[in-house]
């Protein structure tokens, strides 16, 4: 399940999330140990997750320098909205 917008979308892509003792990072290779959450490969489900449901689901506080590489990596995303001809798209 997505912790940014809680759902399980097949067409979508999930990213894990791991918490290691470096800090929280993106694993995209599923490989690295530790607790791991998963967001979609779409920017605003990033958003969602990093201003809350990410940190309760790795159980870890998420420092700043955390976030910024959160940040960066959705940056990379498409934020193509679920809701395509929504007013966002
Ligand atoms: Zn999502």
């Amino acid at each position: 399940m997505c912790v940014g917008c809680r759902a399980v979308l097949s067409k979508r892509t999930l990213i894990r999330i791991v918490r290691t003792p470096q800090g929280v990072v993106v694993d995209p290779t599923g490989k690295l140990a530790g607790r791991g959450a998963y967001l979609h490969n779409q920017r605003s489900c990033w958003m969602k997750g990093i201003k809350g449901a990410l940190a309760q689901a790795l159980r870890a506080e998420i420092s700043q320098e955390d976030i910024d590489r959160l940040l960066a990596f959705a940056d990379t995303l498409s934020d193509e909205s679920f809701e395509a001809q929504g007013p966002l798209a």
